[in-house]
């Protein structure tokens, strides 16, 4: 996600970087220019052959009364160490129901996303057929237990079918009808993640993204009025019109979610990079020219610095969002009413997310940095290799380290100590100033670091070999930290100053 309408508005937390308390200058000026190799790589093709999960999903949106009826087949791949005898969902969209224990966005972003007031959704499951039992709980009603009839063991299927209800809430918002579109974010239960504690569960925080999930095959049939456009995850495999309803089939593979934005109103422009195709989904077409290319370029780029973008279409769409924009493989959400800058600056950053986050996985619950600082880091990297944007790599360094430097100081103010420490769950940040620091801007100002002191071709060297050991997985910290150090150098050091909050910036 990019919340960059944050980084505007200090001002609301009474800031001004220049009056900022420096602690200590651990950055130097600015290091020379970077020139990485364009050489086209591979995406990561043979883990493509790997057996999955499978969701077969059937939905039907209802525009007069918001709701969208789904049926979820889903076969479950194990590929753990051991046998499991129920499985565990999260049912993401009962965030958005009244009297949730965790509101789906701050006071501070109340006003933006609830345009129309107060308004409720949720995700009811009808039922669960092929199990023992099923049951809804988790800390906040978020959870679809369902215990097998009998044990899968390690290589072993088995298929569970999921009948539910999603009612939309009016709310610009990763799920919900805004005032042009209706955005499907996790509009489907979605299998948690499994860990070595069991499965990760993952209530709706308030702040970053509570997301955490593996890598499965989709087939997705949406059934939707006549006359609306989806963007979608997938590639179009069918479409049959009837009775004044679309029926259109979508296809995807080795991905971690599936997402849609369905709209009456949206135009299309389309490019197309090395066999991937790219679409651009509006309904004002200000920020299209700039908003298409950017993203054309930041794909290439991307591709030809960390490895080759693994799926074969890629939907930019800009919609009723509240932050500044929002990631899921093969699509990304950018908030309608940007200027154009700010839309190019939140398409190059969702997009560097198709490698972090997208095919390279993560915990985003305990570690939002590893993917949000990797994906600010890529965005620096693609502006500094593309001057014409106007942004440069000291430029972008300089405004991470005021603004953390503001956030340390007001929270030093008021707290007399500051936790700066990286790894922590995203319940434990006390807001959205906060964690764009800790998760975006301390990253990025750590990567600088590293790059540093490696220079720059090994850095991206480095980021090919986190890429390519990880695509298609979920890395932990340590994993990234290993990329870093089989460069050869004793990296560790830096990486656990950073993340344990030792360092002074
Ligand atoms: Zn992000």
């Amino acid at each position: 996600m990019l919340k960059k309408v944050l980084r505007r508005t200090f001002g609301a937390y009474n800031i001004t970087v220049e009056r900022c308390y420096v602690k200590k200058l651990l950055l130097t000026a600015v290091a020379a220019s970077l020139i990485i190799s364009a050489v086209p790589l591979a995406a990561c093709s043979k883990k493509k052959t790997e057996p999955r999960s499978n969701y077969d999903l059937s939905v039907s949106y209802n525009a007069e009364d918001g709701t969208l009826a789904g049926e979820e087949s889903f076969t479950f791949y194990n590929s753990c160490q051991n046998e499991l005898t129920e499985l565990k969902f999260n049912l993401y969209g009962n965030a958005f129901r009244e009297g949730a224990k965790y509101k789906p966005v701050s006071e501070s972003f109340k006003t933006r996303a609830y345009y129309a007031g107060e308004s409720y959704g949720g995700l009811t499951i009808s039922s669960v057929e092929n199990c023992a039992n099923w049951s809804v709980g988790g800390e906040d009603e978020n959870i679809l237990t369902v215990e097998l009839n009998s044990p899968v063991y390690p290589g072993e299927s088995v298929q569970v079918d999921i009948d539910y209800v999603l009612t939309a809430a009016k709310i610009n918002h990763r799920t919900g009808i805004t005032q042009n579109a209706v955005n499907l974010g996790n509009f489907y239960p979605v299998l948690c993640a499994y860990t070595e504690g069991g499965f990760a569960e993952c209530p709706y925080y308030t702040c970053g993204d509570p997301f955490y999930s593996t890598c499965a095959n989709y087939t997705v049939t949406l059934d939707m009025p006549e006359g609306y456009t989806a963007a979608s995850s997938g590639e179009v495999k069918d479409s049959q019109t009837s009775g004044g309803r679309q029926k259109v089939t979508y296809s995807l593979e080795n991905a971690r979610d599936f997402a849609m934005v369905l709209s009456d109103k949206f135009t299309v422009k389309t490019e197309s990079c090395n066999g991937v195709e790219i679409k651009y989904y509006c309904v004002d077409e200000s920020n299209a020219g700039e908003g298409l290319k950017a993203a054309k370029e930041s794909l290439e780029y991307f591709s030809q610095t960390f490895g080759g973008y693994a799926y074969p279409t890629y939907s930019v769409v800009e919609t009723g969002f509240c932050y500044g924009g929002m990631e899921y493989p093969a699509l990304s959400m950018i908030a309608e009413g940007q200027k154009t800058p700010d839309a190019v600056y939140t398409t190059v950053h969702e997009t560097a997310h198709q490698w972090w986050y997208a095919m390279v996985g993560n915990d985003q619950i305990n570690c939002g940095w590893q993917d949000e600082g990797l994906a600010e880091y890529s965005t620096l990297l693609f502006f500094e290799n593309n001057p014409d944007y106007g942004y440069t790599r000291a430029a972008i360094v300089d405004s991470a380290t005021r603004a953390y430097r503001a956030f340390f100081s007001v929270y030093n103010q008021l707290n007399g100590k500051v936790d700066t420490t990286m790894n922590r769950c995203l319940k434990d940040f006390s807001g959205e100033f906060e964690y764009t620091n800790i998760a975006y801007n301390k990253p990025l100002i750590m990567f600088d670091i590293l790059r540093k002191s490696v220079g720059d071709e090994k850095f991206t060297g480095c980021l090919r070999d986190y890429f390519n050991a990880y695509c298609f997985k979920n890395a932990p910290a340590e994993g990234l930290i290993a990329s870093f150090t089989a460069c050869g150098k004793d990296l560790e050091g830096i990486f656990n100053s950073f993340i344990e909050g030792k360092i002074l910036i």
